[in-house]
């Protein structure tokens, strides 16, 4: 550590600086707030400058935008229209600053701690935004992936030791790089295909045999609206005279696109080329249920893709999801780099009990319907990632030693 900056941890006491981390981590957590509302609408992040109120859009003074403090003076409620603000705010706020304040006590004033309060500033907006509206902005997690990557080029240390080379320096008794920048690298990798990659193979899986039955015109709008990620392909299994197809059809709330973003959108069939495998876009379909399935009374408008789209008669089965959004794969790659790959494998595990947690009692007390109503796995991964910044290593460090002391 450069000398000024122990100078700083001698001198100055660890509360004054958790403190100015608290006021800055609110401040920080002001602006986040901006990023979660404004991002998955579209907006700029930049423009307007000045705040407004989501109701009557009247720009907030300025004396009326203190983080957590002026939530609690105006009692939750707009200046202007007494309109209730969302509680959210002054969550994102509250939450962003005691993370700082901890994440002082964790590294202490050093050059890795402005790295670490951005990785923690952009997993609350992902949480959030992926909470509100089922999105994992790209805005956010790409730059965030090459800014890990280059981190770890620059600090060899960053956060997590290097469990795969330890490991496969075990098992093959070579010398493989633990530290400086290979070893960095390889712990980058090894985190980016652990956290992207299984994601990644999870979702394929869950394509394949994940099959929404569809009845009734509601069965339908529940499976495109909740179940489909906005703009990502799903599967309709029909049946037309004798044949069975498959159509792809666009997922999500197709109300929100207007005809010219359907047109421009570039969507992808997972099959190409295939001759049975059509696009279409479900903007105007007309439907009758019956027991036998949804049978298409009118066919849609819009944009048909490749060779064809629905057609009146087909009588629709099932639907098939194209898995999660490529939102979390690009998260965990995100996450992963930054991490390295013991720590991320723990971020998985941890994800995957918290959903367990989260939804059994939910599933006990409302039946089945509750696994439809789950929280998003983003905002999972994000609290487990969370957690393992300051539990992480510790974690590891415990998971090794008992495992050396069983194999003695
Ligand atoms: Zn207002």
């Amino acid at each position: 550590m450069p000398s000024f900056l122990s100078d700083l941890n001698n001198f100055v006491p660890l509360w004054f600086w958790a403190t100015f981390a608290f006021i800055v981590g609110c401040c920080i957590g002001s602006f986040l707030n901006v990023v979660i509302y404004r991002l998955p609408n579209g907006g700029s992040v930049a423009s307007p400058a000045r705040s407004f109120c989501p109701s009557c859009k009247t720009t907030i003074a300025g004396y009326d935008n203190i983080p957590v403090l002026s939530f609690i003076l105006l009692r939750g409620k707009c200046r202007k229209c007494g309109k209730t603000i969302s509680w959210q705010y002054p969550l994102v706020e509250f939450l962003t600053g005691l993370l700082f304040v901890a994440a002082v006590y964790r590294f202490h004033i050093g050059w890795q701690l402005p790295a670490v309060l951005v990785f923690i500033s952009a997993l609350v907006a992902l949480i959030f935004t992926d909470f509100n509206e089922q999105i994992l902005p790209d805005a956010i997690t790409l730059p965030g992936l090459a800014a890990a990557v280059l981190l770890r080029c620059v600090d060899h240390n960053l956060i997590g030791m290097n469990w795969l080379s330890l490991l496969v320096e075990g098992a093959t008794m070579r010398r493989i790089p633990q530290t400086g920048i290979a070893g960095s690298l390889i712990n980058t990798i090894a985190g980016a295909v652990i956290g992207g990659g299984s994601l990644w193979l999870i979702g394929v899986a869950y394509f394949r045999f994940r099959s929404f039955r569809i009845r009734t015109p509601a069965d339908l709008a529940d499976f495109l609206r909740n179940r489909c990620v906005l703009g990502t392909l799903a599967r309709l299994k029909i049946v037309r005279g004798e044949e069975s197809l498959a159509v792809f059809v666009v997922g999500g709330d197709l109300e929100q696109l207007t005809a010219e973003e359907l047109a421009e959108a570039d969507f992808h069939p997972p099959d190409g080329g295939s001759d049975e495998l059509k696009m279409t876009v479900l903007s105007g379909l007309t439907v009758e249920g019956s027991e036998a399935g949804l049978t298409v009374t009118g066919a849609p408008e819009g944009v048909a893709y490749e060779n064809g789209k629905l057609e009146v008669g087909d009588v629709i089965r099932s639907g098939n999801l194209e898995g999660m959004g490529l939102g979390d794969v690009k998260m965990m790659l995100f996450v992963g780099a930054f991490l390295g790959g013991g720590v991320t494998f723990l971020v998985l595990v941890t994800a995957s009990l918290l959903g367990g947690l989260v939804a059994i009692p939910k599933v006990l007390t409302q039946g089945k319907q509750a696994m439809q109503t789950a929280i998003p796995f983003g905002v999972l991964l994000g609290i487990a990632t969370l957690l393992a910044i300051f539990f992480g290593e510790f974690g590891l460090k415990t998971y090794f030693e008992f495992a050396l002391k069983s194999i003695e």
